[in-house]
């Protein structure tokens, strides 16, 4: 079953504005975290379409990426947050868009929130946190690029986030741990978002 992400998700398309959202027949997910988390790494490992790279292509990294299991769901790649380098002023483009998404979106089932396990979560984060709780959205914390941290640090960054989560609402106690290098934990996730598509 978890094949079905692989074989048959494909590009749909890139959303600039709430208007042009696809019809909301489909459940979604979208996959959120700050730039450089591995967020495209760990799309591409789930789905066989490079993601990576329509994700990464200039124009379309500041818009909603959708992918597309046709009459089974959609994976809606968020923009990151936490990027210096773009202006001011687009980053507020950003924010209402993906805030109008995730506070309006009737159809958005679940958000996966990508954290770098060697950072674990930063006070942007915990903003992109607040944002979710208040807006009553559930979500699950992805632990990324586990390969690069030992098991006790590992360990130690796993309690650290189920502990602050038990204490938000809206999330997912359980923390997912993932690498896309060495493909930790990816039938795990494709496993979540087959549980949401049933
Ligand atoms: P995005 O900005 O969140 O989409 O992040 P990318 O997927 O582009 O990854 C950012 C950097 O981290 C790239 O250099 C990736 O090769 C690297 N990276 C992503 N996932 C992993 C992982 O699981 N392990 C390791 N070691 N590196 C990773």
């Amino acid at each position: 079953m978890e094949n079905i992400i692989e074989k048959r998700c494909s590009f749909l398309k890139s959303v600039f504005n709430f208007n042009e959202l696809p019809n909301n027949n489909l459940k979604e997910i979208a996959f959120w975290g700050r730039s450089n988390t591995g967020k495209s790494s760990l799309l591409n490992s789930i789905i066989k379409d490079n993601i990576a790279k329509t994700s990464k292509t200039p124009g379309r990294t500041q818009c909603l990426n959708f992918f597309e299991v046709p009459n089974k769901i959609r994976l809606v790649d968020l923009p990151g947050y936490g990027y210096s380098k773009v202006s001011k002023s687009k980053i507020k483009n950003w924010n209402r868009l993906i805030i109008e998404y995730i506070s309006k979106r009737e159809n958005l089932t679940s958000i996966f929130l990508l954290i770098d396990s060697r950072h674990g979560l930063k006070s942007i984060d915990l903003e992109a946190i607040n944002i979710l709780e208040s807006f009553g959205n559930h979500f699950f914390v992805v632990l990324t690029k586990i390969d690069k941290i030992n098991k006790t640090q590992l360990n130690k960054c796993s309690k650290t986030t189920k502990n602050f989560l038990s204490t938000v609402t809206s999330a997912e106690d359980e923390v997912l741990v993932t690498s896309s290098k060495k493909k930790l934990g990816i039938k795990e996730l494709k496993k979540k978002i087959i549980n949401i598509i049933n």
